[in-house]
């Protein structure tokens, strides 16, 4: 499927900080728009409706597979998530870069359908900062920290088929590797034909 903007698909296990690093990569970068999914968990406590996610009931959830109204979702945590049509097909049409949060699933899913799609592992430096994270970040209950953290080590043995790898150890790093990736993905002969067509057709080229 041919479409201009560039799409960058964003995996970890949860507590390796990726939403910490996506939002700090978008507070710099204005060309990037996130996805925002659909789910049915709970929202967190400072978590709104429209922002973070789409929090709706498993019966709406259900509605939208039957309607075909996801490009993929994926049962994670005890709870589906998704990423509506709505969320890319357009924005993508119209040039932007989009960045998608997603599990390991939903990640292999997209890159199947848009093969051009760059997908990143987000690896924390070690399980003990992991698990100190997810205590750190306070949002979660014991049990939950434990299921997502039995969790993490089926994710992180999906991290081979991933196009990059960002060992988040120290923040600031691994955000400039986060940008370098996203600096690399625009300069993709596809991506540069399209952001400098003048360029081209004056070297005369395709
Ligand atoms: P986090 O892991 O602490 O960020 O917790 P969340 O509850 O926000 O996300 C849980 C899992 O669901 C993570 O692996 C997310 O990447 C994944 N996820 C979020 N949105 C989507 C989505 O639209 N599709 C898929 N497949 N996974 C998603
Ligand atoms: P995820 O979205 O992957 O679940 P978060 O972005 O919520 O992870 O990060 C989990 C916790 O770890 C948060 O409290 C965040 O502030 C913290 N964190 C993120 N990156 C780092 C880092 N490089 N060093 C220390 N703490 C971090
Ligand atoms: P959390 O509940 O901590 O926000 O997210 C838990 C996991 O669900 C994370 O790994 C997150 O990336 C994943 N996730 C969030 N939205 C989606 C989505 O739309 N599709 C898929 N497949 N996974 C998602």
């Amino acid at each position: 499927m041919e479409y201009p903007g560039n799409l960058f698909v964003i995996a970890a296990p949860s507590g390796a900080g990726k939403s910490s690093l996506v939002n700090a990569l978008l507070a710099q970068d204005t060309r990037l728009q996130l996805s925002i999914s659909h789910t049915t968990r709970a929202p967190r406590g400072q978590e709104q409706h429209g922002r973070e996610y789409y929090f709706i009931s498993p019966p709406a959830f259900d509605a939208m597979v039957a309607a075909d109204a996801f490009v993929e979702w994926a049962n994670v945590h005890n709870h589906r998530y998704g990423t509506s049509r709505q969320s890319i097909a357009d924005r993508i049409l119209a040039g932007t870069d989009i960045v998608l949060e997603i599990d390991y699933q939903g990640a292999m899913q997209i890159k199947k359908l848009f093969p051009a799609a760059a997908t990143l592992f987000i690896l924390p430096p070690s399980w003990e900062e992991l698990q100190a994270r997810l205590i750190k970040r306070g949002e979660d209950s014991e049990d939950v920290i434990a299921l997502r953290l039995k969790n993490a080590a089926t994710e992180m043995a999906q991290a081979p088929h991933f196009d990059f790898v960002i060992i988040n150890d120290q923040f600031e790093r691994a955000l400039a590797d986060l940008r370098l990736v996203v600096q690399a993905q625009r300069l993709r002969y596809p991506a540069q034909r399209r952001a400098r067509p003048e360029t081209f057709e004056a070297l005369r080229l395709p």
